[in-house]
């Protein structure tokens, strides 16, 4: 397109300053010809003729248990395979693994992230069986595709001989899922700091989505906690279960709008020590989401005032106060920022580069992701899928069809090098 090259050159030309637009939009011309370059080409290939191996790491990583804060196993595993490719890789005080593919520029960093942790319980059966086209297991999608999908560019990469211009970091990280509180990407982006230019994120399955919005969220734990008894001899001592059910009736009778979308979520209930004992605690997890802050603090709000009441209620019904009270309070276990990817962003014009390369179509999203965090500091960020079809993400009958998966890894692969920029550009 020497044509529309041309006025790019003359615009900037006349501009004394390159806006965030125009270098995106140049970027984006040059992305047209990125999957024509003979070593990105290469490394396309690859991703089509080595989609087996790609499916073995994604099996043999799943069947690693790795409940948030248990990472090590599945992260030690990552590292193997990464540090196979070459790279040098290395593991932070959290526990993230992080490869290195050296650029030119080794002052600018882009980052291609993947969360190693899963929902399950350790010792959830987590083989992975396979039905007609379908891998099924837990975790298999949510996030075994991401690792997958991570590995395989890496090793593209690698084979294709591939030097980006800014180094380019690939990131199994821990502490995604609930309560890690996305504990893996915050500490990267504190690593990595001004260098950090770009973020892409794989979670899951799937190539007709970008997340270029953090859905903020808060978590909640409520604990009651009360004095405790038989439950026949001290039948009327106040109960931190009556409470908290009296307590949560009201809760969840609260209004929430559907625009802007709020949702809120009684996630986990435990307490109690057996069925004829009066309990002496109980604990319930809350999850709180919206796409306007100010809807999640009224949310919060709403539950302290659900959650007294609901003391208070049971209180004034108990027939036996003089031997001890129930106590409250609430604990915020986790909470992600919100934020937004500009339209005129450089990564947003690497995806849609990308897209157009392989001939998709994005729809853009708002989701709470590892996204959120870089988002929300002004980096550049986007959370995509590194293809197939994944479903029931988190229940036990999770599964994935590899079929069509090198599309997304194409996606993936083009998005990246479209940030991080080919260092041999310069010699050529
Ligand atoms: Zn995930």
């Amino acid at each position: 397109m020497p044509v529309k090259r041309m006025a790019v050159c003359v615009i900037l030309l006349a501009m004394p300053m390159r806006s965030p637009s125009l270098t995106a939009k140049v970027r984006a011309i040059r992305q047209n010809s990125l999957a024509e370059h003979p070593q990105v080409r290469e490394a396309l290939d690859w991703l089509d003729h080595n989609l087996d191996w790609t499916t073995a790491q994604q099996i043999r990583l799943t069947e690693i248990p790795a409940p948030s804060f248990q990472e090590e196993k599945r992260a030690q595993a990552v590292k193997e395979i990464l540090s196979a490719e070459g790279l040098p890789v290395y593991t932070d005080k959290v526990g993230n693994v992080i490869g290195e593919l050296r650029g030119a520029d080794d002052k600018e960093v882009v980052m291609l992230s993947a969360h190693l942790d899963t929902v399950f319980p350790e010792h959830t059966a987590i083989n992975v069986r396979r039905e007609g086209d379908r891998l099924v297991a837990p975790g298999i999608s949510d996030n075994g595709t991401g690792l997958a999908g991570l590995l395989a560019v890496a090793r593209a990469l690698h084979v294709a001989k591939i030097r980006p211009e800014r180094t380019i970091l690939f990131a199994a990280n821990v502490g995604e899922e609930g309560e890690g509180n996305l504990r893996g990407m915050r500490a990267l982006v504190d690593e990595y700091g001004k260098r950090l230019k770009a973020v892409i994120v794989l979670d899951g399955s799937g190539i007709d989505y970008v997340t270029t919005k953090a859905l903020a969220s808060r978590r909640e734990e409520v604990v009651i906690t009360g004095p405790g008894g038989h439950s026949w001899s001290d039948f009327g001592m106040p109960n931190p279960i009556n409470a908290l059910v009296r307590g949560s009736v009201r809760f969840i009778n609260t209004k929430v709008p559907a625009s802007p979308r709020t949702t809120f979520n009684l996630g986990q209930v435990e307490g109690g020590t057996s069925v004829n004992s009066i309990p002496y605690e109980v604990t319930l997890k809350v999850d709180l989401r919206s796409e306007d802050e100010d809807e999640i603090v009224r949310l919060e709000n709403a539950l302290r005032e659900c959650i007294a009441a609901g003391v208070k209620d049971e209180m004034d019904n108990a027939r036996e106060r003089t031997r001890g009270k129930l106590e409250w309070k609430i604990n915020l276990i986790g909470s992600r920022p919100g934020g937004e990817l500009a339209g005129n962003s450089a990564l947003l014009a690497a995806l849609n580069a990308a897209d157009d390369a392989i001939g998709n179509k994005s729809r853009n999203e708002r989701s709470s992701t590892d996204a959120n965090i870089p988002l929300s500091m002004g980096i550049e960020a986007i959370s995509i899928g590194a293809g197939g079809n994944g479903g029931g993400a988190h229940s036990l009958q999770e599964w994935y069809e590899p079929m069509g998966r090198e599309q997304g890894l194409k996606r993936v692969m083009l998005t990246l090098l479209g940030v991080s920029g080919l260092a041999t550009e310069k010699t050529q």
